[in-house]
């Protein structure tokens, strides 16, 4: 296919976590939220006047000085992002607001604000209570935090507008990014998809750590590209499958995955679009905070936030049980991968994906022959 004309322009985005557009949007004196977490409501960070960034640490080399503090036994992701703290990789945030949710990352924001990482003059830490259950107990407690942890400290130190009027501006631009976003998402759904996992992910991803508004122009013109773009004709993937996991912010990874015969044409991970790039549709009669809590508390599909109505009469497991159900009660070919942060040029996931997607026409081929499945 004939590349996207600004895959550059969102290629570049995520080279650099002070990317072009952070940095234009700082020049204009808007307020950079920072947050590590998809039950931070997002939407809720983009007021007019601010602008929220998704905590990455893109190019990551040596953690040696985030693994001093976190040890080996917490996650690559929390410890590039304290490492990338303490080399001042992040000194154009204004704020950073932290859920009390995945242990790790918290501990690599505690030790943010212990070290003292963050040198601007107001610059301010938040560490919110996230409900464990998804009910109306939950629901209350979400919104008093959002109010507290959020909404009240952006007023009180930067001045932010915090009216429902504002609020519902902020969920109307987060709208109009999410929508593209899913009609861009639609050409997946395709026989011979028009884009691959690799562009759709960049667009998103990009859609996490940039200022949306800013991204509105290229996204428009990137989904009238896609109307008119032709597949090539002869299919050059052999398998379509879901990625899923947690802080899955590596494009790499997903472009290696693609190049080894697999495409990614779904996705259930943090920087993803399902649940992520979905519109939140508000009601005239209640405040706009509860309607945002309850939209990301029961949109969201974090392990962290399941309860039995959201899962709905069925089972929920860890990982690693899951991908064992799923492959041996539902027959689905499933590939569980521990990897590091950064695993764009890794061999060795290479030729696992390869095996996998061999193991799926192999399948294919016996299921066809009547063998068995
Ligand atoms: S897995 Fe859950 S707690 Fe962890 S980053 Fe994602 S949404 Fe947050």
């Amino acid at each position: 296919m004939k590349d996207l004309k600004h895959l550059y322009f969102f290629e570049k985005l995520l080279d650099d976590a002070n990317n072009e557009l952070v940095r234009a949007a700082k020049d204009e004196g808007r307020v950079c939220v920072g947050s590590v977490c998809s039950l931070v409501p997002e939407v809720l960070l983009e007021l007019p006047g601010t602008f929220t960034v998704r905590l990455r640490a893109p190019r990551t080399g040596s953690m040696e000085m985030g693994t001093y503090y976190l040890t080996s036994f917490l996650c690559e992701y929390s410890r590039a992002l304290l490492e990338r703290a303490i080399e001042g990789g992040y000194q154009f945030l204004d704020c950073l607001i932290a859920p009390d949710a995945c242990a790790m990352i918290n501990r690599a924001v505690e030790n943010m604000e212990l070290l003292e990482t963050m040198t601007s003059e107001k610059f301010f830490y938040q560490h919110m209570e996230v409900p464990m259950k998804a009910d109306d107990n939950g629901l209350s407690i979400y919104v008093s935090e959002c109010k507290r942890k959020i909404l009240e400290p952006l007023h009180e130190v930067y001045g932010i507008d915090i009216s429902e009027e504002a609020l519902r501006k902020a969920v109307e631009n987060h709208n109009k990014v999410c929508d593209l976003i899913s009609q861009i998402g639609e050409f997946r759904k395709e026989e011979n998809p028009r884009i691959t996992g690799y562009e759709y992910h960049m667009i998103t991803l990009a859609s996490y750590v940039c200022p949306k508004d800013m991204l509105v122009e290229k996204l428009e013109e990137t989904l009238e590209e896609l109307k008119t773009r032709e597949p090539d004709a002869k299919k050059n993937w052999r398998a379509k499958v879901v990625m899923v996991g947690s802080e899955i912010d590596d494009v790499d990874m997903i472009r290696l995955v693609e190049e080894s015969g697999a495409l990614v044409v779904a996705d259930r991970f943090c920087f993803g679009a399902m649940p992520g790039r979905e519109v939140i549709e508000l009601n005239d009669t209640e405040d706009v905070v509860t309607q945002v809590c309850r939209h990301y508390m029961y949109a969201s599909q974090c392990a962290r936030y399941m309860n039995s109505e959201k899962i709905n009469g069925r089972r929920a497991y860890e990982r690693m049980v899951g991908s064992h159900v799923l492959r041996e009660e539902y027959g689905y070919p499933v590939l569980s991968v521990d990897r590091p942060y950064a695993i764009g040029s890794s061999g060795q996931l290479r030729t696992r994906v390869q095996a996998f997607v061999e193991s799926i026409e192999i399948k294919k081929i016996h299921k066809k022959q009547g063998g068995a499945k």
